[in-house]
């Protein structure tokens, strides 16, 4: 008789929003899915920011070390709509697909070129070396507004991340550069066509009013996005009902996902992450890999 792997379970834990040295995230896929299974994740989707290439180092940890850990291919996309930046996470995308790699592509080229532009506008506000700073910290990874402000606190221009942000790099800050990034439709279209599915990210976190919340997931639907992210580790518990509510309002599967960057008190991989009744979950029809045990 063969040995039956372990298939998921309704007790299997999905956390599909985490971030990698990749991108802005601050541990190595390889530290990531170690520390995902710790934290007893079963499925793990990794998003970094208009990137995929920390992908296949966590999936070759998993395979060496027969981690029981489900990879997700996973990515985050950055998009603008209506002068607001949106972010699209797209789950189970084929990550070498010519219409995906071509659109992150332009993203990243996007990066390199506001990257010199923000640390113009810092140099002209006497803060030199940022480019330098920030691509030092990125070490090849996806250039990010969260490697500027690492750079800015550790010269001391101010005392933590959200500080810089809010004194540099918000919108209207000495730092802050219109973004060009690619629309909405767009990312949903690409991220269809290498075969995954569209998830509005961090819905609550676009300081939008209600109306303009409404305003974002009737245009997602209405452009074939499949998903909204619903819960997440640190969220109000009305929050998180409401999003469920606009869930079934707008006819979108519910996500979930912590959106880890860093080992913090705050954020963590797995936590907290359940959605509630009535919410269909992005993973409803997925048919997934046994896994190790
Ligand atoms: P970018 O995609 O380059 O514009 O960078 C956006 C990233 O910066 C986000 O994914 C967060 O990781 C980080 N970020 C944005 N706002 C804040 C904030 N207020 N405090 C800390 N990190 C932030
Ligand atoms: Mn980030
Ligand atoms: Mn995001
Ligand atoms: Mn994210």
């Amino acid at each position: 008789m063969t040995e039956q792997t372990p298939q998921p379970s309704a007790f299997t834990l999905f956390d599909l929003h985490s971030h990698t040295t990749a991108s802005d995230g601050y541990l190595t896929p390889e530290q990531l899915v170690l520390r995902a299974v710790e934290m007893r994740v079963g499925v793990l989707a990794i998003t970094d920011h208009d990137t995929t290439d920390g992908l296949a180092a966590a999936a070759r940890a998993i395979e060496l070390q027969q981690l029981p850990l489900i990879l997700i291919d996973g990515v985050e996309i950055s998009t603008l709509w209506e002068h607001h930046e949106i972010h699209i996470v797209g789950l189970r995308v084929d990550k070498s697909h010519p219409a995906l790699t071509s659109l992150l592509a332009q993203q990243t080229e996007f990066r390199h070129q506001r990257a010199e532009e923000i640390a113009r506008r810092l140099e002209k506000a006497h803060i030199a070396g940022a480019l330098e700073g920030a691509r030092r910290l990125a070490d090849g990874g996806a250039l990010t507004r969260g490697h500027f402000a690492r750079f800015l606190v550790q010269a001391g221009v101010a005392d933590n991340m959200a500080q810089v942000f809010k004194n540099f790099l918000a919108k209207g800050k000495t730092g802050y550069v219109p973004a060009q990034w690619c629309t909405i439709e767009q990312a949903i279209d690409v991220i269809h066509q290498s075969g995954g599915q569209a998830v509005l990210a961090h819905p609550g976190r676009y300081d939008l009013s209600a109306k303009w919340l409404k305003r974002l997931m009737i245009w997602f639907k209405a452009q074939g996005g499949d998903a909204m992210e619903v819960a997440q580790c640190q969220q109000a518990p009305n929050e998180r009902s409401q999003l469920a509510k606009y869930a079934a309002d707008y006819q979108l599967l519910g996500s979930q996902g912590s959106d880890f960057h860093q080992p913090c008190s705050w954020i963590e991989l797995g936590r907290k992450l359940w959605l509630p009744g009535g919410v269909e979950p992005v993973w409803r029809d997925w048919i997934l890999p046994a896994r190790s045990q």
